[in-house]
């Protein structure tokens, strides 16, 4: 289990209920630390649910049932505005620097994990924010996304045993 610590937002709607479709992968640029402290800036106006540190460490954010301001201007299969209904998951660091870290990826295995179950997703509910609001963001860097997914899919979409 990786280390998970609390550091609540500010920027959050708790009015009307998050309604947990799926989630946005991000990439927050900035380190761990430095992330925290946007986070929880109160002129930031910005939040995810969750960052994941280069050693897999965890922080959280927003409470799931909240609705964080992680994706903007956006739109997942044909539906505007994510943030109402997808979770936002960060990697600290910057994608296009450097790859995702092996703890990075089993931390978002582990976080994901139970909330895959409670949630009944699929691969097809998985997005990051790249693919979201294309043009504007560019994160995950897509080779990255590329591992992520094969690393969901292999967690938990395993293919089919062939008798
Ligand atoms: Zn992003």
């Amino acid at each position: 289990m990786f280390p998970e610590i609390s550091r609540p937002s500010p920027h959050h709607d708790a009015t009307v209920p998050h309604e947990r479709r799926g989630v946005v992968f991000h990439h927050s640029v900035l380190p761990f630390d430095a992330t925290i402290a946007r986070m929880t800036d109160p002129a930031s106006r910005v939040s995810y649910h969750v960052l994941i540190a280069p050693d897999g460490t965890r922080c959280t954010f927003v409470a799931d049932a909240h609705v964080a301001w992680h994706a903007g201007v956006s739109s997942f299969r044909g539906r505007a505005g994510c943030n109402a209904f997808l979770l936002g998951l960060s990697f600290a660091g910057d994608t296009y620097a450097a790859p995702l870290t092996a703890a990075q990826l089993a931390s978002a295995l582990e976080w994901l994990a139970p909330r895959w179950a409670r949630h009944g997703w699929t691969l097809e509910q998985m997005t990051d924010h790249r693919q979201i609001a294309p043009g504007r963001k560019d994160d995950l860097q897509p080779a990255e996304w590329e591992r992520l997914h094969a690393a969901l899919a292999a967690r938990f979409a395993p293919p089919a045993i062939r008798g």
